[in-house]
């Protein structure tokens, strides 16, 4: 099968693409030239209520279904993700504009992994031992399937969040709909198709491409859908939120980040700048756990901030497809226009912007880089900690740089934004390093690196970065319900504890 091929429609329901009953049109573009990539037909309401009744159908069986046997057809879906690797990463890239290199050596790989991951937790659910913990019944838990899972993604990795977002809910035996970002649909789509050639059942896994306001709205508050899992920024998030608690659905929440990145002033100075510069400009900064704010002690101040320009200035902007371009657009032509607002407005309070800070003209190979969405590496210093640039999410290529003075300061300047979601400490003094992972108030914290994730351990934040957990056994757990079940063993019929209700002693 063609994964590629969305000439049936942009909405894959009860295993098949269709062009839905939606009116409304809505161009991807590649934001690397502005050209079309495919047009798609958003979701009408009732293409998600017909996604919904799909899940729904498909429901019984599959949370029947063996773990055994959920978990062959991830391993045969993992196969087939690996077999189509050039096809999801061109596409990635020609919807989101990110340089080649990382949807092959990141995205695909990272998708890839995942799924044999989730293939091998669908067959370790994990609970209290069963036992005689009255004394009189043995008790034991069930830890069972919620339902149809209501997912929303975004757009800037949308192959691995649709990933995160589908291969738990599965794996523990719901189905889903899920909701990609309506700039990024397709790989989201060659995905849910992926997982009809695999094997799994039509209805498990359902794509509607929509509008958040109306079809993102209309899922999350469906009478059908049990839990919601979104990932986003925190104001969709809270919105979300709000709908789900008026239904009374489970609800896991991915938002937005802002994370710290504390250089102490015995780290190793190379690779503080070399990570910061790869922890700030991967995907553009279109990443949650991208490093936003370096907080760096005192002494290594200058030096970092001469370091961190020097290679923010040699980053080679291009042709994303170019396999040795580095940087490439940001996903929309709207977005690097809100990135660079929030420049213009750091320049107008006085910061200083020591490099970037302008869309570029033309790329390493030569690329006409004004007919896409570009823009600098930009490195900006004097700034007041309350600033807009260090507290609010910029999501692009913009990396803020502080001092500080004492260990204490750096903490508490790590920690002061709304957000929490992940940070990374440099130093070579085990004690300090020690006293980071504790004080800082994230859901992960680096020490001496900042990006890597694995499919083993959980990614989640604290604070306004939401709760619930991705990845890991610890997200297949937020897809489970646990229920108790208690067996009386002692064939008495008139127990003991009935006298607390009524009557006397036995
Ligand atoms: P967004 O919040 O604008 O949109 C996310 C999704 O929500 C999209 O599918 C959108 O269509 C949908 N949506 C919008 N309004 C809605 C509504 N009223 N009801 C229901 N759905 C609605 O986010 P974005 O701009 O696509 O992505 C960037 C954001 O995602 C950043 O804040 C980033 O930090 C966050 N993010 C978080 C994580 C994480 O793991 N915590 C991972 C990736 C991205």
């Amino acid at each position: 099968m063609d994964l590629t091929s969305f000439t049936d429609g942009a909405q894959y329901i009860a295993g098949k693409l269709t062009g839905g009953t939606g009116s409304e049109s809505f161009d991807v573009v590649n934001p690397a030239d502005g050209s079309t990539v495919e047009r798609v037909r958003l979701a009408s309401t009732a293409d998600v209520d017909a996604a919904v009744a799909a899940a729904a159908a498909a429901l019984p069986d599959w949370s029947r279904a063996t773990p055994g046997s959920r978990s062959e057809a991830l391993l045969r879906l993992s196969a087939i993700l690996a077999d189509r690797a050039e096809d999801f990463a061109r596409v990635e890239t020609a919807q989101t504009g990110k340089p080649i290199k990382l949807s092959t050596e990141f995205d695909v790989p990272g998708t890839i992994d995942n799924t044999a991951f989730f293939a091998g937790a669908a067959r370790n659910l994990e609970g209290k031992a069963a036992g005689e913990y009255s004394g009189d019944h043995t008790s034991y838990v069930r830890r069972e399937p919620i339902g149809v899972v209501g997912s929303i993604s975004p757009w800037n990795y949308p192959l691995q969040m649709a990933a995160w977002k589908i291969l738990p809910a599965i794996a523990a035996g719901n189905t889903i709909v899920l909701k990609p970002a309506e700039l990024t649909p397709l790989t989201s789509l060659m995905f849910a198709r992926a997982c009809t050639e695999a094997g799994i059942p039509d209805g498990v896994v359902n794509v509607v491409t929509g509008a958040g306001r109306s079809a993102g709205e209309h899922l999350v508050s469906h009478p059908g859908v049990s839990m919601v899992s979104f990932t986003g920024s925190t104001p969709v998030g809270k919105r979300v939120a709000e709908l789900a608690t008026a239904t009374v659905k489970r609800t896991h929440l991915e938002l937005g980040g802002k994370a710290p990145f504390v250089v102490f002033e015995d780290a190793d100075l190379d690779a503080a700048v070399h990570g910061a510069v790869a922890g700030s400009l991967i995907n553009s900064g279109q990443d949650c756990t991208a490093a936003t704010r370096a907080y760096v002690q005192r002494p290594l101040y200058e030096a970092f901030v001469a370091g961190v320009a020097e290679l923010f200035a040699a980053v080679r902007l291009g042709d994303p497809l170019n396999p040795r371009t580095d940087l490439g657009p940001l996903v929309s032509f709207t977005h690097r226009d809100r990135v660079a607002g929030f420049v213009e407005r750091a320049r107008g309070y006085g910061a200083r912007v020591v490099t970037g800070g302008a869309a570029p003209e033309v790329g390493h190979d030569g690329t006409d880089l004004t007919r896409g969405a570009y823009y600098r590496p930009t490195l900006i210093t004097d700034v007041a900690q309350d600033s807009e640039v260090v507290q609010g999410e910029i999501f692009g290529p913009v990396l803020v740089v502080l001092p500080f003075d004492s260990d204490d300061e750096g903490m508490r300047l790590a920690n002061d934004t709304p957000y929490g979601l992940a940070a990374s400490a440099w130093t070579r003094d085990i004690q300090r390093s020690l006293r980071a992972t504790r004080e800082i108030a994230a859901g992960c914290v680096w020490i001496n690196d900042h990006i890597p994730i694995i499919s083993e351990m959980p990614h989640g934040g604290y604070k306004s970065s939401g709760f619930g957990k991705d990845m890991s056994q610890y997200s297949l757990d937020e897809y489970t319900q646990v229920k108790h079940v208690m067996y009386d063993i002692t064939a008495v019929a008139r127990k003991d504890w009935h006298r607390t209700v009524f009557g006397d002693r036995a």
